[in-house]
């Protein structure tokens, strides 16, 4: 039975709903519903949903990734999806040109079988016509298999683009890669190979993705040597000012200062042919804490106590 626990964020921008989904206090997960800042919510709205009670993979800038208590089910990843269409998003979903679905919020979701037979059960719904899914992924090894079976899933039944893969890479440097992604996972070559070899033309490409931070290497030549811009793009970020990163002494790029690389890697990257956008977000989201990895409920971003959030219980 999922009850939503708390309510943070604000409308117009990006609402986070804490659900407690089983009897334990072990058993939240945040999920999210976000507008793209740049747009009207007709022609995009952003759902983003948790995969696991937290997370194995301990990423060094991530508050999701402190304790790990299990995979969720599809009844419950599926649950926090039609929580965020019912309480955030509202009927205006059906006519909205881009719904994108993440899977990226809390857990890995490449180590969750679930995870597939909810992009299945979303690929049967005729009321979503601009429904997107989106997977972000560190490729961890003992996902390759469920790799392989995304790719099944997204070529039987997601055509014409309206399916998205980030691999969530953050460094060029594999010490840095394991020092902020600690987990057996692909390599950049192997993430290269995997890229080259399931991006059909007329899927989307493949997003590399970057949290920049100083002294985290990310080379733009590099990059070429190993990943095609046919198949793949690029997506730098600020890295998130989550408990951990802070702890880990983890800064971003985007601070003050950090302008000057921000745009010489965004032109050396787009110099060597690949398409490269820089995801900032607003200043309130920041402060929200509706980004990936920073945990409204250890952040503190609360706005509504649990008794006030006025969503009845549902079952998930
Ligand atoms: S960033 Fe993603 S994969 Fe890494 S610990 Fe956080 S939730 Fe897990």
């Amino acid at each position: 039975m999922m009850q939503v626990v708390e309510l943070a964020g604000r409308e117009d921008i990006a609402r986070v709903f804490v659900a407690r989904m089983r009897e334990s206090e072990r058993s939240l997960v945040e999920c999210v519903g976000a507008v793209d800042p740049a747009l009207p919510r007709s022609d995009k709205m952003v759902i983003v949903v948790s995969t696991q009670l937290g997370c194995p993979v301990g990423c060094a800038m991530c508050d999701a990734g402190t304790a790990y208590y299990g995979n969720l089910t599809a009844a419950e990843i599926q649950a926090q999806i039609d929580l965020v269409l019912r309480e955030w998003a509202g009927p205006q979903a059906s006519s909205c040109r881009k719904l994108k679905v993440q899977f990226a919020r809390m857990g890995e979701p490449a180590l969750n079988p679930a995870v597939l037979a909810v992009i299945v059960s979303l690929a049967q719904r005729q009321d979503l016509p601009g429904l997107m899914p989106c997977i972000a992924t560190t490729a961890p090894v003992a996902g390759a298999r469920w790799m392989r079976e995304l790719i099944e899933v997204r070529n039987r039944w997601f055509g014409r683009g309206r399916f998205q893969i980030q691999l969530s890479v953050q460094s060029t440097s594999e010490d840095a890669r394991d020092r902020l992604i600690p987990i057996a996972k692909w390599t950049l070559p192997e993430l290269a190979q995997f890229a080259r070899a399931s991006t059909r033309p007329s899927d989307r490409k493949i997003a590399l993705n970057f949290a920049l931070a100083p002294g985290i290497e990310v080379s733009a030549d590099k990059l070429a040597k190993l990943f095609d811009p046919r198949v793949c793009m690029v997506k730098l970020t600020p890295l998130n000012p989550t408990t951990r990163a802070v702890q880990n002494n983890l800064s971003s790029s985007f601070g003050p200062g950090g302008e000057h690389r921000v745009v010489q890697l965004v032109n050396d990257i787009r110099r060597h042919g690949f398409d490269c956008v820089v995801s900032t977000g607003l200043p309130e989201e920041s402060e929200m804490r509706t980004s990936c990895g920073q945990l409204a409920r250890i952040r503190g971003a609360t706005i509504h106590s649990s008794e006030a959030t006025g969503i009845p219980p549902q079952s998930a």
